[in-house]
């Protein structure tokens, strides 16, 4: 076969390939079996390997695999990603519509404002369109003239992260569009998730191979698509399902969006016409009933006013649209037996009991414990159930019958959403009667120190045991040293759990300060460590040495100071220092600061134990940099318009920080070098994208130039 005759196969192969694609996953009526289909995808393959300047951007072959990437850029939405209102019960429903008053006047509701608007007439009936709500990624795909160019998650609704690399390899998500005149810019909004059998499916694999399994769909296709390889997301059934259009599809209806959709080769959610939210309330009901039956996970249903004319005067309220509401199904319970309750002992010594459950299913989730908040929980707020799905009992005042967590249990749990499964009572049961009740040991779990009740008896629900035995306690340091090596904190890569344990066992680590005396010598005789791991460790240990000071004031596990608090005051006060001298009166001064963050910030800053570990720590190293001043509003935007490529290994940041110090700078970052490239920002072991900067004369740059840039001082003459 000649160049010639091999386009020629080519442009019918690929088309076809297409269409094939499209009768499988998007209408589910194949016209040929997977076989046939496989001989014309390799008869593709071997043409494309023998002539590779053939292989066309929408060839199916595309799909699979893909080149890692360093990083995920930013992905700006031209027009945001908007969030549903939500809405709990048929009354919500009813009230999105209309509210009246007693006399039975219209207060409220869409109806109210399309009559005001002479939008509709009196009697006239409101359509709308009822979907499945998907439990999700929310996914913008781009495609220019009709080709798949870009895709991003959500994010904040404006600007999000590029996914592209990863959203093109799933398989229902066209290279192309099937259309012959496609406009010059569409963006289509959907979610990404799991086919729920492949998920179970692919579960039964890991299993096999000894791996843990995924817990929640959602939660892996998250993971999935925001992974820097797109090889898993190229092998797990991972479907796109749109549900709306960005730009560059304006129609008269939303069916009629939904129809074109699915037309110009997207899958699409089954949805029903309804007239009226009477008819609305009964399609929920009955999608309800079928929920479990789908294909993938739901949570709930999507309403959405039908007629586009009526969308566009109902308009906005901040960042949702008044003519849509997502409706949500209430959380799934199921009850199972209690095996055993353990006491987990955190980082500042507070212990927590945590009920080990026989594994059981809710809300799309394998649950095998669940965390108790504290005894008072555990002891006196167990609320008794007939059965999973029941009211809990009420005694005869009405008031909700209250008890302990006895000795073989059977618990009632609730998951809603992405939030924690939790423990909502028990089940009255015969058996319960002289069970032992669970009560928390009077001894640390782990050192034996004697257990310290920190209880105030106007708020009982606030009781609080702590192992006092802070320096000493194991418990304590190794979760102190896992908060002090996060990624939030001084990011210390490489450092896990396993290892802080080994570290703390063998004694060789006694206080944060002490892992920057480790070296490779002591490190690389540690199980599953080695030379080349341990170098790693230490080079990582060094780079921490110079993380920012909201970072440090973090790491430091100040009680009551998170990462909003630790920026809050670095911010305020500039200096590690200036912190350690200020007052009550300073420390409120700031915003954001309470009476009692202020104490314990000040009981920290007054233990002299804590003064020593500081010393030690700046003593090992530990710059605790000064804050810089924040640049000044005019030179915020001194990047505009100004792309850029982040490469290599950059001394003081990572390429996230740059990346994000770039786009506050009105920059962009882009993840190939062009002619349009007008910065690289090369670090160590930077690769091709610095040699073809260099072969393109694009401008390059160091970690200091690029500081320079962002300040606004660099000559660009
Ligand atoms: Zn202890």
């Amino acid at each position: 076969m000649d160049e010639a005759a091999a386009a020629a196969r080519v442009a019918e192969l690929v088309p076809e390939l297409l269409r094939h694609n499209y009768l499988y996953h998007v209408l589910g009526t194949p016209e040929i079996d997977d076989r046939s289909y496989d001989l014309l995808y390799r008869e593709l393959e071997l043409i494309e390997e023998r002539f590779p300047s053939l292989r066309r951007p929408d060839s199916p072959t595309r799909k699979v695999g893909g080149e890692p990437v360093d990083f995920l850029p930013p992905f700006e939405h031209r027009v945001p990603m908007l969030s549903l209102a939500n809405a709990f019960s048929a009354d919500d429903l009813r009230d999105f519509e209309e509210r009246r008053d007693d006399s039975g006047r219209l207060r409220g509701g869409i109806r109210k404002l399309l009559l005001d608007a002479g939008a509709i007439g009196e009697d006239d009936v409101i359509t709308y369109v009822v979907e499945p709500k998907l439990d999700g990624l929310a996914i913008e795909l781009v495609y220019e003239h009709g080709l798949f160019v870009a895709a991003g998650t959500r994010g904040d609704g404006r600007v999000g992260e590029d996914v592209t690399h990863t959203v093109r390899t799933l398989r229902n998500v066209p290279p192309r569009l099937f259309t012959d005149a496609p406009p010059p810019r569409l963006t289509v909004r959907g979610e990404v998730l799991f086919e729920l059998e492949g998920f179970l499916e692919m579960n039964r694999r890991r299993e096999e191979a000894g791996e843990k399994p995924y817990e929640n769909p959602r939660n892996t296709a998250a993971g999935t698509i925001r992974q820097l390889d797109p090889g898993p997301a190229s092998r797990r059934p991972l479907l796109f399902i749109a549900h709306s259009a960005g730009e560059g599809l304006v129609l008269p209806t939303h069916a009629a969006l939904l129809d074109r959709l699915r037309a110009l080769g997207f899958q699409t959610n089954e949805y029903e016409l309804c007239a009226g939210i009477e008819e609305v309330i009964a399609a929920i009901a009955r999608l309800g009933e079928r929920r479990h039956d789908l294909p993938y996970e739901i949570d709930g249903a999507v309403v959405k006013v039908n007629d586009t004319a009526l969308q566009e005067v109902l308009g906005f309220v901040t960042r949702s649209p008044r003519w849509a509401i997502a409706y949500k199904y209430p959380p799934d319970r199921v009850s199972t037996p209690l095996e055993s309750v353990v006491f987990s002992v955190g980082r500042t010594g507070v212990v927590t009991p945590v009920a080990q459950l026989v594994p059981v299913r809710v809300g799309g989730v394998t649950v095998r414990n669940a965390t108790l908040h504290n005894e008072h929980q555990m002891s006196r707020e167990m609320r008794l159930f007939p059965s999973a799905q029941g009211e809990p009992l009420r005694g005869a005042d009405g008031e909700e019958i209250k008890t302990g967590l006895r000795h073989g249990d059977v618990v009632v749990l609730q998951r809603a959403g992405d939030v924690i499964p939790q423990i909502l009572g028990v089940l009255d049961r015969p058996e319960r009667q002289g069970a032992r009740p669970w009560v928390y040991p009077e001894d640390c779990p782990v050192c034996g120190h004697r257990l310290d009740r920190e209880e105030n008896p106007k708020e009982p629900e606030k009781v609080t045991i702590r192992c006092p035995n802070r320096l000493g306690c194991r418990a304590q340091l190794q979760a102190s040293l896992k908060h002090f090596a996060g990624r939030r904190a001084m990011d210390i890569e490489g450092l896990g759990d396993k290892l802080i344990a080994q570290l703390v066992e063998r004694g060789l680590v006694t206080r944060p300060s002490d892992l920057y005396h480790l070296d490779v010598a002591t490190l690389a005789p540690l199980e599953r460590m080695g030379e080349k791991s341990a170098a790693n460790l230490v080079a990582a240990i060094d780079r921490s040495r110079r993380r920012p000071l909201e970072r440090c004031l973090f790491a430091l596990g100040i009680p009551q100071v998170g990462e909003a608090t630790a920026r809050d005051l670095a911010a305020a006060f500039g200096s590690l220092d200036a912190i350690l001298a200020a007052d009550e009166a300073a420390l409120l001064a700031v915003d954001g600061i309470g009476p009692d963050v202020a104490r314990r910030i000040l009981e920290f800053t007054s233990d002299p134990r804590n003064l020593e570990e500081i010393a030690r720590l700046r003593a090992a190293g530990v710059v605790f940099p000064d804050v810089e001043k924040p640049a000044q509003d005019d030179a915020a935007k001194v990047l505009d318009g100004k792309t850029f490529v982040l490469t290599g290994t950059l001394p003081s940041m990572t390429r996230d920080e740059a990346a994000a110090r770039i786009v506050a700078a009105g920059g962009k970052v882009v993840k190939s070098v062009s002619r349009r490239t007008d910065y690289v920002v090369a670090g160590d072991k930077a690769g091709s994208k610095l040699a073809k900067a260099q072969e393109l004369g694009v401008t390059i740059l160091d970690e200091d130039g690029l500081l320079a840039l962002l300040q606004g001082t660099r000559d660009e003459s």
